[in-house]
């Protein structure tokens, strides 16, 4: 894995890479310095989930018009991935010695690259040991959202779950490749008492298509039976058609979660001027 090229944020809070696989395939990681940092990790070459929000699920160019997922990373790659952006960052002078994040919600769908996910984390907690991590799923497998909270497992790790739809018609439009949201609800609670800590559910607010307060008022009867905390995050633009909602949305879910007592939280999108929503800065790669 080869570290081919990175982009900074004017507020250098956020730095995008680029990184080439030996078999010259492009891939993202993300950098974010932030109460933690935070390290934005992919997990496969591409996806093959067609979420509607998300470049990564579109193909790359008009020669490979059909295909959005490559293959897998191994083990070896994502590891490698996050040792590229630790030593630029060290040789830069630029670690903050704050406790790492390693996020798996770059490109991919964790789950469906198990073993390589769990062998990186497991090896990652032995170089990393001031690190947590959490793993993003669309809960495509919840099996191995079971399987994944028996594993022994050296860091403190956390499942979230997206969501982005309170029911399974809308949830079908946004994410075509769901699985029911039940089952998904079910296997992070178990994961949340086997782990005995709470775990987040994410909703991306995307202008009049998920933000209404009747999409509001159903999450929350929705997620009212379990002990989650819903982050409400921000469209990270330049996706197709669909535009971010405003900040008013936000405090309007809020609202009406918190009047069903749900704790909840937001995530405003980091590094919008350089690309960092997921796949945006490979495809831009790949167009010039
Ligand atoms: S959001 Fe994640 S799971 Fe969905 S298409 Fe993008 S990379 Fe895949």
């Amino acid at each position: 894995m080869e570290l081919l090229k990175f982009l900074e944020s004017k507020d250098q809070k956020s730095i995008k890479f680029l990184q080439q696989t030996k078999d010259n395939h492009i891939i993202e990681t993300g950098y974010y310095d932030l109460d933690e940092e935070i390290i934005c990790i992919s997990c496969q070459i591409g996806c093959s989930m067609g979420c509607i929000f998300c470049v990564t699920a579109e193909s790359i160019d008009s020669l490979q018009a059909d295909q959005a997922f490559f293959r897998n990373l191994t083990a070896q790659e994502i590891e490698d991935q996050i040792k590229n952006v630790f030593s630029f960052l060290k040789k830069e002078g630029r670690l903050k010695g704050k406790k790492i994040l390693l996020s798996y919600m770059g490109m991919g769908e964790p789950l469906l690259n198990y073993e390589n996910v769990v062998e990186s984390i497991k090896n990652l907690a032995k170089i990393f040991p001031n690190s947590r991590a959490t793993i993003s799923t669309l809960g495509t497998r919840p099996d191995l959202m079971k399987k994944l909270s028996e594993e022994d497992i050296n860091l403190a790790l956390k499942l979230h779950f997206s969501l982005h739809a309170p029911n399974d018609k809308l949830r079908k439009k946004i994410l075509p490749s769901a699985q029911p949201i039940k089952l998904g609800l079910e296997a992070l609670k178990s994961f949340a008492e086997i782990k005995k800590a709470p775990m987040k559910v994410n909703y991306i607010l995307i202008k009049d298509l998920n933000d209404s307060s009747e999409n509001a008022l159903e999450l929350a009867k929705l997620i009212k039976p379990y002990p989650f905390i819903v982050k409400l995050s921000s469209l990270n633009g330049n996706c197709s058609g669909l535009e971010p909602s405003k900040i008013s949305k936000f405090d309007l879910f809020e609202k009406i979660l918190h009047s069903h007592e749900i704790e909840t939280c937001r995530f405003i999108s980091k590094g919008t001027d350089i690309k960092a929503g997921c796949g945006q800065l490979r495809r831009h790669f790949y167009q010039k």
